[in-house]
């Protein structure tokens, strides 16, 4: 049974978070850059071939995006629970997360064990 987060734990999570929300919102900004640039702004394209490449180019960033933006409202949710004193528990079976799946996912709302659980549910 994983030991409680200390104090000092939460401020190096909370420094993990901070610098993952900052990474994922200055990703965001550029994601939109590149997936919203209207065609105006683009270079001339000769060959249909060229086309085909571009528009998967920005499906992809969308789907990025998407990615991202799911996982900045973790990261700022994680940031909410470290001030509300329940950062580190797992949200289905309120037992602390162990310190080396923080460590890897500073954002994760569950334990290993009920993240699979989850996953297999759904
Ligand atoms: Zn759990």
């Amino acid at each position: 049974m994983p030991r409680k987060l200390t104090p000092a734990d939460l401020e190096r999570y909370k420094a993990l978070l901070l610098h993952l929300r900052m990474e994922l919102s200055g990703d965001i900004s550029d994601l939109e850059n590149d997936a919203f640039v209207t065609d105006g702004e683009r270079a001339p394209v000769d060959s249909p071939a060229d086309v085909g490449s571009d528009s998967f180019a920005q499906e992809f960033s969308l789907e990025l995006l998407a990615r991202d933006e799911a996982t900045l409202n973790d990261v700022v949710e994680a940031l909410d629970r470290i001030r509300a004193g329940t950062y580190g528990l797992c949200e289905e079976c309120g037992e602390p997360i162990p310190r080396p799946r923080l460590s890897a996912v500073p954002h994760a709302r569950n334990c290993i064990d009920c993240q699979r659980r989850l996953e297999e549910a759904s």
